[in-house]
């Protein structure tokens, strides 16, 4: 039996696609890249921008043909868009070539689900939100492995369905990631990545998340450990102390700014204004010289005017960001921002979001030729995407960098001398 798994969205919803893979590994299925030869197709769903959504609909509704060709085949949608009533309730009347749904907190009963959809047309929209450990996950193979550490959030900005969809924080046990670290060093694992839609507010057990940090750069064996996504008002002095003096932790922070506006910050429910967030930035580098940052920033909030998104703009100029993720805002249903009357045109919100573009495109080329006759110290990934006859991995500040070396260095740090840079990758030479 052939399964097919399409992921949309964050690492999160990669980390869940690997968790359904491992049960059905463990079902004795197998995996395709075409939904044409696959026995059972699941779309692991975002919710977070309405282009996503469409995205998804599009691809389930051309399914149908697939369908009515092959009765058996069986057709299952899962994660955020499904925990929006609305859109469960659309799959309900009008995608009736879908057999089974389940939302973010069902993901553990994925197995149940899918032997009930055998017969008949199943929803699981629970909202319950415990965590369950033991779910088999199928990872790619080393060197870097993605783990969850706290799943939801609570900090409701108004433009965000996360919580609404993903439901309260709560953080899974000290114990049960330093265990499922150690036996990804175990399986060969090198560089970990702790997940979470506030990474830096977790916390069980009385153990915090600068403590749980120090826990897991003990681990014998582990190289690098990074973490995704940081929130500016979770930014503790002792977390700054900590990404200082580990070694491990690579120097690198995405930190979402949103706006630069301290009006539409206040608007967004951020919780920061933007000369607190540039303090941050400014004490990491006064403490960690070398750490770099990326960002997340939306274009167009609605009570956002053209002066106030200038002051992205500023923003942006002063934070120097080697790397932004920008996008329009969207509205979204059920959220504090869905009604709210937009202060620009659509064509205003796209023109401020090229100017956005062409500035951050001058400051990324710049910062990227800054590396150009500097040694890094690289992770080697594996191949290159692009060239099969390149190795790509990451400096320690997340810049992707192309070179030579053998496949059996996979999973090495190595020191690369930078000779040549484009806005996004940087290339060289390893030192010997
Ligand atoms: N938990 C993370 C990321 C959440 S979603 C955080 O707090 O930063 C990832 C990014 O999508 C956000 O940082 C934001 O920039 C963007 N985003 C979220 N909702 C959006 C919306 N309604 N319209 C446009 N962008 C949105
Ligand atoms: Fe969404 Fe804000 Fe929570 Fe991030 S912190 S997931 S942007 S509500």
């Amino acid at each position: 039996m052939k399964a097919f798994i399409e992921t949309y969205g964050c690492a999160q919803n990669e980390s869940d696609s690997e968790k359904l893979r491992g049960m059905l590994k463990n079902l004795g299925y197998t995996f395709c890249d075409d939904v044409k030869s696959a026995d059972l197709a699941i779309y692991n769903t975002c919710a977070v921008r309405e282009g996503a959504e469409l995205r998804v609909l599009g691809n389930i509704g051309a399914l149908k043909n697939e369908k009515t060709k092959r009765p058996d085949m069986l057709i299952g949608i899962c994660g955020c868009m499904m925990q929006q009533e609305h859109i469960a309730e659309e799959i309900r009347q009008k995608y009736r070539h879908v057999d089974f749904v389940f939302g973010t907190h069902a993901l553990y009963r994925f197995p149940e689900i899918l032997q009930k959809a055998q017969h008949e047309r199943v929803f699981d929209l629970e909202t319950d939100e415990e965590i369950v450990e033991g779910t088999p996950v199928l990872r790619d193979p080393p060197p870097l492995a993605k783990v969850p550490i706290m799943y939801g959030c609570n900090n409701f900005c108004a433009y965000c369905v996360v919580p609404y969809v993903r439901g309260r924080e709560r953080s899974r046990k000290p114990e049960d990631i330093l265990t499922e670290i150690r036996q990804l060093v175990a399986d060969g694992y090198k560089e970990v990545t702790l997940l979470g839609q506030n990474v830096n507010s977790y916390t069980a057990d009385g153990v915090t998340f600068p403590q749980l940090l120090t826990e897991v750069c003990k681990i014998d064996g582990l190289l690098r450990v990074r973490f995704v996504t940081s929130h500016p008002k979770d930014i503790s002095d002792e977390l700054i102390e900590v990404i200082a003096r580990e070694n491990k932790i690579c120097k690198h922070l995405h930190l979402p700014i949103q706006a630069g506006s301290d009006k539409v910050l206040a608007d967004m429910n951020r919780g920061y204004t933007a000369e607190k967030y540039l303090a941050i930035i400014k004490k990491l580098r006064e403490k960690v010289p070398q750490i770099t940052f990326t960002s997340d920033i939306i274009v167009g909030f609605p009570t956002e005017d053209n002066s106030e998104f200038e002051e992205t703009l500023k923003v942006l100029r002063e934070a120097e960001f080697d790397m932004i993720f920008s996008f329009i805002f969207s509205p979204r249903k059920g959220t504090p921002a869905e009604n709210m009357e937009s202060v620009l045109t659509d064509e205003e919100k796209h023109a401020n979001f090229e100017k956005m573009l062409e500035l951050q495109n001058e400051i990324s080329k710049r910062k990227a030729d800054a590396y150009v006759g500097t040694v890094q110290q690289v992770l080697i990934e594996g191949k290159s995407k692009n060239n099969e006859q390149f190795m790509s991995g990451r400096t320690d500040g997340a810049k992707i960098v192309i070179f030579e070396a053998g496949e059996d260095m996979i999973g090495e740090i190595v020191n690369v001398k930078i000779t040549r840079a484009t806005t996004w990758t940087l290339y060289g030479e390893v030192l010997r």
